[in-house]
């Protein structure tokens, strides 16, 4: 039986009654509230997965890594039903078995029993009912379905994607759709969840109340519905795929592409053993044996050019003039600098002891590459030292990814392209000329779709075309909760699109899914409207992103960080990341120093142009004080 049976511990939901940290992340009982459900749900089934929707990599943490923790496909916390949805499409096996995230009572015979029943029953769907006693009102025992704890055949996901695609959400009112088979527990307690601090605080034995568990309080948040940054980022990878098409360019047409096969090295770099210096080659066993030893002086025989070698084998006591690049004389193994021999004539040169070691100054053949090893990995995106590591081998074409294609547009109505009129309220469009640097300084095959008015039609129409036209799209403004605006409820009508509000300054706002017109899909990177928030949210979740798309490496995707000296105190709140505008330089003393450009509000593009890099404080920071290092991202590289 247990091998039929997957395992699934909802943990999905916003979770805000728990205060800041996530209901299944709670410290309970000397591990998280998610561990106990998972220690009680394992023994009964194949394997567990936890659905989460937030603190991906907490759960991940308390879960231990032979188990899967996946988000909703359905974007936007749409419940439990989102939940067994993913964990539907997950489940490799005939049934699946889910429990919530704050019962750490379950029974331990819950599977066994909820098999039972569906099997006798012949039903789609065994699920737990208790009898409940209300002891203020003292009347009859209550008959108490638990829909969450049930028992169901993966066979029903068609249904369960049907129903959702109705618009509905309830559990109960999907269950009403099924054959269902109820299955009276008698402890009702064990199907007690903690839905609340008090009750938690209740079930927790005092003596550990004190010591909360370190994962949990990692993700927390200043604001606890927003969304961490590196859970958004890792949310977006996760669902991000290269694009799969390849091109072969000659060697210099690929400057700035990205590599889609390793390239391997046909021949030794160098070919043959060879001189590093200019100067004499000799046989080391010549060298003045010790430090009492006179010098040795050397017959020298011939010269060997870099392309013209000399082939003769040196005997004892000879020496070949070397020039840099020239190949080893045969029986030399060091070379001598010029500046180190003295010289008798043309014929002969002396070393003293000391001088060099055996074996110095001589490059060996495949030192730089060996023949057969990888010279480039695929993935990179091809820099000016990879065009002559390439030409090194002989090599005159490569293979690398198609150029993606993204389409861009700005939405608002107060929005005004260059050459019009600027009406009062109104602005020019400045997004759309930054983005466009942005993706263009990416390699990307940019489509200006222009400015959208804030219009349903006149945004279906734009997506739906961007959708036919590009990999992917990048849209700016519209995208805020409570803004006036159609944007949200459009791009949420074409596809599965997630809106966020992120713990992160500037930028809170962002939207991040699939958009679908027909057989065509994109990914859409919906960016807030003010012009400093476009640019840093495009940094951090737009570039990683499209950079995976193209192909890159997931290490090199990543936007690179280095430290540097704050010269001055910064306010920073901890439970969001702010990132903030810097001008880094570096000091008499060589250390890298960094100061802020003063005005940091989100609209003040001026800012942006004056400094040179991005200040990120994390998320757990609280205020830097003078002379406090702190993480930078340089603008060179970046834009
Ligand atoms: P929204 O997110 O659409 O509410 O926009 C937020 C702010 O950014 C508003 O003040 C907009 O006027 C401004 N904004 C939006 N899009 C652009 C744009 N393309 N160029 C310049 N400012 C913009
Ligand atoms: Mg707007």
């Amino acid at each position: 039986m247990k091998s039929k049976i997957t395992g699934l511990i909802l943990a999905g939901g916003r979770g805000t009654r728990m205060g800041r940290v996530d209901k299944g992340l709670q410290p309970f009982r000397n591990a998280t509230m998610v561990a106990h459900v998972l220690r009680r749900l394992a023994p009964q089934v194949d394997t567990v997965a936890i659905n989460a929707n937030r603190n991906l990599p907490q759960y991940q943490a308390a879960a231990g890594a032979d188990t899967v923790v996946m988000p909703d496909q359905m974007s936007g916390f749409e419940g439990p039903l989102a939940g067994l949805q993913a964990g539907l499409q997950y489940c490799a096996t005939e049934l699946l078995l889910t429990a919530p995230c704050d019962s750490p009572f379950l029974p331990a015979d819950l599977a066994e029993r909820l098999y039972a029943a569906l099997a006798d029953g012949d039903a789609d769907l065994a699920v737990a009912v208790t009898m409940e006693t209300d002891d203020e009102e003292g009347g009859a025992p209550r008959r108490q379905t638990h829909p969450v704890f049930s028992l169901l055949k993966a066979s029903l996901l068609p249904q369960l994607d049907a129903y959702l695609a109705t618009g509905a959400r309830r559990m109960e009112g999907w269950h009403k759709t099924l054959r269902v088979a109820e299955v009276l527990f008698d402890d009702a307690a064990a199907f007690r969840n903690i839905n609340t601090l008090e009750d938690l605080k209740r079930h927790e034995p005092e003596q550990t109340t004190s010591a909360p568990a370190a994962p949990a309080s990692a993700g927390m948040s200043a604001d606890p519905d927003a969304l961490p940054v590196d859970e958004a980022a890792r949310l977006i990878a996760r669902r991000i795929t290269p694009v799969a098409a390849t091109e072969t360019v000659a060697l210099c047409a690929s400057l700035d592409r990205v590599l889609a096969e390793d390239i391997i090295s046909p021949i030794n770099v160098p070919a043959y053993d060879n001189s590093a210096m200019d100067g004499y080659a000799l046989r080391g066993a010549d060298l003045p044996p010790d430090a009492g030893a006179d010098p040795v002086t050397l017959t020298v025989i011939g010269v060997a050019y870099a392309g013209r070698p000399f082939t003769r084998t040196t005997a004892p006591g000879e020496c070949v003039r070397v020039m840099t690049g020239a190949a080893m004389p045969p029986g030399c193994d060091s070379v001598l600098p010029q500046e180190l021999a003295a010289a008798i004539g043309e014929s002969g040169v002396t070393i003293a002891h000391g001088a060099i070691r055996a074996g110095a100054n001589r490059r060996f053949a495949g030192e730089d590459l060996k023949a057969g090893g990888v010279a480039l990995a695929q993935g990179k995106i091809m820099r000016p030292a990879d065009l002559g590591l390439v030409a090194s081998l002989g090599i005159a074409e490569v293979t690398v990814r198609r150029r993606l294609r993204v389409a861009f547009f700005s939405t608002g109505d107060e929005l005004r392209s260059l050459g019009e009129t600027l009406d009062t309220g109104c602005v020019y469009d400045s997004n759309r000329y930054t983005l466009f640097g942005m993706l263009a300084r990416l390699g990307c095959e940019v489509v200006d779709m222009g400015i959208v008015r804030d219009d349903p039609a006149a945004l279906e129409a734009a997506l739906r075309a961007a959708c036919r036209d590009a990999d992917a799209i990048v849209t700016s403004g519209g995208v805020s909760e409570g803004a006036a605006d159609y944007t949200r409820d459009i791009m949420a009508l074409l596809g599965d699109v997630a809106f966020w509000k992120l713990a992160m300054r500037p930028g809170r706002p962002l939207a991040f899914g699939q958009v679908r017109s027909g057989d065509d899909a994109a990914w859409l990177f919906g960016l807030p409207g003010n012009p400093v928030a476009v640019m840093v949210s495009f940094y951090m979740f737009a570039r990683p992103a499209l950079l995976r798309m193209m192909g890159v490496a997931e290490a090199l995707a990543a936007p690179r960080t280095v430290r540097a000296r704050a010269t001055e105190a910064i306010r920073k709140r901890p439970g969001r990341t702010e990132y903030q505008r810097g001008i880094v330089a570096t000091g008499t003393d060589g250390e890298a120093r960094v100061r802020l450009t003063g005005a940091q509000g989100s609209g003040i593009l001026s800012s942006m142009t004056e400094a040179n890099c991005i200040v990120v404080l994390g998320h757990g920071q609280a205020n830097v004080a003078a002379g406090d290092m702190v993480d930078i991202i340089l603008f060179d590289g970046l834009i």
